[in-house]
């Protein structure tokens, strides 16, 4: 039987995993600098995840969405109080795809409209509504009007015409995007779509799939403009390998029961990962430690690449070149034993560490790029910060 679940790009074979570090089956030793695509929040293995999920598995793993679930109700709680968000609902599902899917959903029932409002570059997952509104959409599907609006150029007024002139029902936009190469648009172009919304009763869906759960620095990457987004989309980082993914949906948004559903989300073996993600955040202070870290690691880079960009919030970094990376990225894992990520754009570098990495991880990363690709004087101190 042929697999599809594995797309290999580099042939190794991790066996085993802690914190930062993961070993093959030859006991060869890895720096994870890619986190296994923005999955791990609070590092491989961690003690107390691994306790919590344990403890939870040796009482209950599962049972229906038909029964009272009480761990869903202290996740709920939990997330509301460290996210910043206590007044908005959860909704429990599997995975960033399966969120976007009922955010968008949601979006469409609430506003009786169907059209979508994505962005250039966008990723928002593989299942068809997703897909529709993913930049790089191949199928035609049956939510989107296939807008794809460039936020690099702050086309705002784009955006305006657009509402005004078809049914929207939501934007959905990466408040920094991940797949398409660490893209982040302005705090100004943040707030003002927030308001082109508002104005038009568009539900606004800020998809915090790879860029929430502390990775930029703040709980949530859109924090960073203040805006308040109606509905919020979480997966990755949430169970930390654990499948777990959920949109947050304002107050002001009516969601029915039953246009809701899903037959594993919010069990109890998944709330117990994503319970333990939030108290390792919050315990060991991450959010605070990736925004610290972050800085030092984008500073150096400004200061000794010869990239052309560094982008990116917290530990969610873009290294953008003037070459495609793919040789450059073979060379950090072949020869100094780091996995780092690509994108969509062949010549940006991804970096989306475990936020619990320490400086000593951040500086072997750095020896092994300038070992790589030595910084070149001419460019030095030339990098451009990402808008
Ligand atoms: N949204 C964003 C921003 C993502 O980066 C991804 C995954 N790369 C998804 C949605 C889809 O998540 P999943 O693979 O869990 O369906």
């Amino acid at each position: 039987m042929d697999l599809f679940n594995v797309y290999p790009l580099v042939n190794i074979t991790p066996v085993k995993a802690l914190g930062a570090t993961l070993w093959d089956e030859n006991g060869q030793e890895y720096l994870d600098f890619y986190g296994g695509h923005a999955v791990i929040s609070i590092g491989h293995s961690h003690p107390h995840y691994v306790r919590r999920i344990s403890e939870q598995l040796s009482q209950i793993g599962f049972y229906s969405n038909s029964v009272q679930i009480p761990i869903q109700a202290q996740l709920a709680r939990k997330l509301g109080e460290v996210s910043g968000y206590p007044e908005y609902s959860l909704f429990l599902c599997n995975s960033g795809a399966e969120a976007n899917e009922n955010a968008l959903k949601l979006a469409s029932f609430h506003t009786g409209k169907k059209h979508v409002i994505a962005f250039k570059g966008a990723f928002h997952g593989r299942t068809s509504g997703a897909v529709a509104a993913t930049d790089n959409a191949k199928i035609v599907a049956p939510f989107n009007a296939g807008h794809g609006i460039s936020f690099v150029g702050y086309d705002l007024a784009e955006v305006e015409r657009v509402m005004q002139s078809e049914a929207v029902c939501a934007v959905i936009i990466e408040p920094i995007q991940g797949v398409g190469g660490i893209l982040r648009p302005s705090d100004v172009f943040l707030q003002g779509l927030a308001a082109l919304c508002k104005t038009h009763s568009v539900v606004l869906i800020a998809d915090e799939v790879q860029s929430g759960y502390g990775r930029s620095g703040r709980f949530f990457a859109h924090q960073h403009a203040g805006i308040q987004p109606d509905i919020i989309s979480v997966a990755k980082g949430m169970g930390n390998g654990f499948p777990i993914g959920g949109i947050l949906i304002s107050p002001e948004l009516k969601a029915s029961y039953g246009l809701l559903g899903t037959t594993f989300g919010g069990n109890h073996l998944a709330c117990a990962a994503a319970l333990a993600v939030l108290e390792v955040i919050e315990q060991e202070n991450l959010i605070a430690h990736a925004d610290e870290l972050g800085g030092y690691l984008r500073a150096e880079l400004e200061a000794n690449t010869g990239a052309q960009e560094i982008r990116g919030r917290g530990l969610m970094v873009g290294i953008k070149y003037n070459f495609p990376i793919k040789d450059l990225r073979d060379r950090l894992l072949t020869e100094h034993h780091i996995f780092v990520g690509n994108a969509s754009d062949p010549t940006v570098l991804r970096l989306l560490p475990p936020l619990n990495i320490t400086k000593a991880d951040v500086d072997r990363f750095l020896a092994a790029l300038y070992r790589t690709l030595p910084p070149s004087p001419l460019s030095a101190g030339e990098g451009a910060r990402g808008n």
